[in-house]
C-alpha cells in the first residue's frame, strides 16, 4: 500500500532524516532513506544518479510543463554537541518546533516538498519532479551534475531553502579568488640574494580596495562586494624571505557575472598599481579550487564560484507562486517577494541554465547553520498546505 501524503507523515520523515547525519560528500545514508520514502509514497522512476542525487517523479494527470521541487541532502557540521540545547541529531519536537541539524536547512522542507509532490500524484496538471541533491553546502556540484546530465528537464524549479513563507527570487553569487605572488626565497640576513614575494602585497591589497570602490549595484540585490580575507606566506619562518604569498579574496557578485571577467578586473587593477614588475617577481590571479568527492566516488576539481541569479518580480512564475502561497498566516493578498541574503543552487538552475526558479519554504534564516536550528511546526504545516497549490499554479502559468 502507498503511504498517505499527510503532514504528520512529512514531519515524522523529517525527524527521521535529522537522525541521519550527512555532511557534504557523505550523504549516502540520507540518500538511501530519501529513496525509500519516495518509493513508499508512490513516486515513479525513483533513482540515484552518478553524483548521488535522488530523483523521482510524481506523475500528474496532464501534460503541463514539469516543475521540479528541490532541496539538498547535505547539512553543515553541527559543532560541539554540548552547545546545543536540544541534541543536534534528536529530531525532537519541543515547544512547537522540530529541532536539530537540518530541521530547517533543509530536511524539514525536503520532507514537505516530497510529501506535497506525492499528494499531487494523479491530480497535478503535469509531472512534478522531486530532486534532492548533494554538496549544496559546498557550492552545488550535485545540482550542476543533475542539470548537465539532462536526466531532468524542468520548466521551473522551486527550492526548499528557508523563506519564512515569502517567495524568494534570487541572491548574489560568490567567488573565492586568490592572488598568488611568487618571488625567490633567501635568508633574511642577505636580502640582496632573494626576491621578497611580500613586496607586492601592499599593491595587491590596494588593488582589491580599488575594485571594491567600483560597486556595481542591483536595485533588488544591492551592491557587489569584495574583501581580502586571508594572507598565506610561505615558507612560514621568520628569518627567511618568503617566495610564495597567497591573498584570498571573498567576492560577492551580481547575477550575470562570470568568473573570467572578475579575474580580468582584478588583474587590471593590480597592473595599474604595480606597473612594470621587478624582475624575479610574478603574480597570478585565479579562482580558488577544491578537490571534491561525492559519496558515489565521483571526483572533481571544483572552482569555488557559485553563480547568483535574479528573477523578475513580474515573471508569470513568480506572480503565480506569490498569489498561490498567499501571505503567511494572514490569509489575504500575495506573498512578499524578495531576494535571499545567502546563496542557493538557484544560481545553477536559473543563473546558468536559465530555468525560472523561486524559493518557497518555512523556516527563519537566522536559525540556519546555528546550534539553535529549528522549524516551527505550525509554520511548516501552513507551508505544507500551500505547497501543492504553489506547484500547480506555476504549472498553469507555464502552460499559459
Ligand atoms: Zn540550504
Amino acid at each position: 500500500m502507498t503511504r498517505s501524503a499527510s503532514f504528520e507523515g512529512a514531519l515524522a520523515f523529517a525527524a527521521d532524516l535529522i537522525r541521519i547525519p550527512g555532511l557534504p560528500g557523505r550523504e549516502a545514508d540520507v540518500a538511501a532513506r530519501v529513496r525509500q520514502e519516495m518509493e513508499a509514497l508512490g513516486l515513479a522512476d525513483v533513482r540515484i544518479d552518478d553524483a548521488g542525487n535522488v530523483t523521482g517523479i510524481a506523475r500528474g494527470r496532464g501534460d503541463a510543463p514539469p516543475v521540479m521541487v528541490n532541496s539538498h541532502l547535505d547539512v553543515v557540521a553541527e559543532g560541539e554537541h554540548s552547545d546545543w540545547e536540544v541534541p543536534p541529531f534528536s529530531g525532537e519536537v519541543r515547544d512547537g518546533c522540530l529541532h536539530g541539524r537540518g530541521a530547517m536547512d533543509i530536511k524539514g522542507p525536503l520532507a514537505i516538498q516530497t510529501y506535497a509532490a506525492a499528494a499531487l500524484i494523479g491530480s497535478a496538471p503535469g509531472d512534478v519532479i522531486v530532486a534532492h541533491t548533494v554538496l549544496e553546502e559546498r557550492g552545488g556540484l550535485g545540482m550542476r551534475h543533475l542539470l548537465e546530465s539532462g536526466s531532468v528537464d524542468p520548466a521551473a524549479v522551486v527550492l526548499g531553502e528557508a523563506t519564512h513563507g515569502d517567495v524568494c527570487i534570487g541572491h548574489r553569487g560568490r567567488a573565492e579568488v586568490e592572488v598568488v605572488i611568487e618571488g625567490i626565497a633567501g635568508h633574511a640576513s642577505v636580502p640582496e640574494r632573494a626576491i621578497n614575494a611580500l613586496d607586492l602585497l601592499g599593491d595587491v591589497l590596494a588593488a582589491v580596495r580599488d575594485v571594491a570602490l567600483e560597486r556595481p549595484t542591483d536595485p533588488v540585490l544591492g551592491e557587489e562586494s569584495l574583501v581580502a580575507t586571508m594572507v598565506d606566506v610561505l615558507p612560514e619562518t621568520r628569518n627567511v624571505i618568503p617566495d610564495h604569498v597567497v591573498v584570498a579574496v571573498d567576492w560577492r557578485v551580481l547575477p550575470g557575472t562570470e568568473g573570467p571577467s572578475l579575474l580580468a578586473r582584478l588583474r587590471s587593477h593590480i597592473h595599474a598599481r604595480v606597473g612594470t614588475l621587478p624582475s624575479g617577481l610574478t603574480y597570478e590571479v585565479r579562482l580558488a579550487t577544491e578537490r571534491q568527492r561525492t559519496y558515489t566516488g565521483l571526483e572533481e576539481d571544483v572552482g569555488l564560484f557559485s553563480p547568483g541569479f535574479l528573477m523578475d518580480a513580474e515573471h508569470p512564475v513568480v506572480r503565480a507562486a506569490a498569489r498561490a502561497a498567499g501571505r503567511r498566516f494572514e490569509g489575504t493578498g500575495a506573498a512578499t517577494v524578495r531576494p535571499w541574503r545567502f546563496a542557493t543552487d538557484g544560481g545553477w538552475s536559473c543563473g546558468v541554465h536559465g530555468i525560472p526558479t523561486i524559493g518557497f519554504a518555512p523556516g527563519e534564516e537566522r536559525y540556519a547553520h546555528s546550534n539553535r536550528e529549528r522549524l516551527d511546526v505550525e509554520e511548516a504545516r501552513w507551508a505544507f498546505q500551500r505547497y501543492p497549490e504553489v506547484i500547480t499554479a506555476i504549472q498553469r502559468a507555464l502552460a499559459g
